[in-house]
């Protein structure tokens, strides 16, 4: 799965054809991620983010990534935790389906994700990231045009899960 790359970084200084944003419904600017890709993106995509009429869990809304090193931003709004009675699980395989078939759409090899869900939304680490990765694989076999999923980890916790993760449902 040399298509997959784990990084620890700040996913808005990362350069893929397009960067992943944790939103909310809605799209118009939050904290964590959404407040790193706002603040690099500049003004002009909240002015875009202003005219989609926000987005649902699970889906999502493809925007142009200004002064971004990117060339698009795919929203997503992941499911807020509140225990995994309320459909969590397929609300967060959902946003990882959506924002592949956006990126089919549009053309791209490249895309990065945040672990999207996993902040201000409390889903479990671990559990989040099993499903990242499903998806991921499952989307790779999908569209074979996409050569390049990077999973932008914010701090050592989420990049340990996810090396390791990935080394579970791959192993060598
Ligand atoms: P959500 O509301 O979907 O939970 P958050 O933005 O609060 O979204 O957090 C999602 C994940 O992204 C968390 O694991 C958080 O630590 C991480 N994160 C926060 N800021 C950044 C950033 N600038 N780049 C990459 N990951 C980030």
């Amino acid at each position: 799965m040399e298509k997959i790359e784990i990084i620890q970084d700040d996913i808005a200084k990362v350069k893929a054809d397009a960067i992943v944003n944790a939103a909310n419904e809605s799209l118009l600017g939050g904290g964590g991620v959404d407040g790193a890709i706002h603040r690099g993106a500049g003004p002009e995509l909240l002015v875009e983010c202003r005219t989609l009429n926000g987005c649902s869990t699970g889906d999502a809304k493809v925007t142009k990534a200004y002064n971004l090193g990117a060339s698009w931003v795919i929203h997503t709004v992941g499911p807020v935790w509140t225990g995994g009675n309320k459909n969590e699980d397929e609300l967060l395989r959902s946003c990882y389906q959506k924002c592949f078939q956006r990126a089919s759409e549009l053309g791209i090899t490249s895309i990065a994700f945040p672990a999207i869900s996993t902040g201000a939304y409390r889903f479990p680490l671990e559990r989040a990231t099993c499903i990242a990765l499903e998806e991921t694989i499952a989307a790779l076999k999908k569209f074979l045009k996409i050569q390049k999923v990077i999973f932008v980890c914010f701090g050592k916790n989420a990049f340990e899960a996810y090396q390791k993760i990935l080394t579970e449902k791959n192993p060598i």
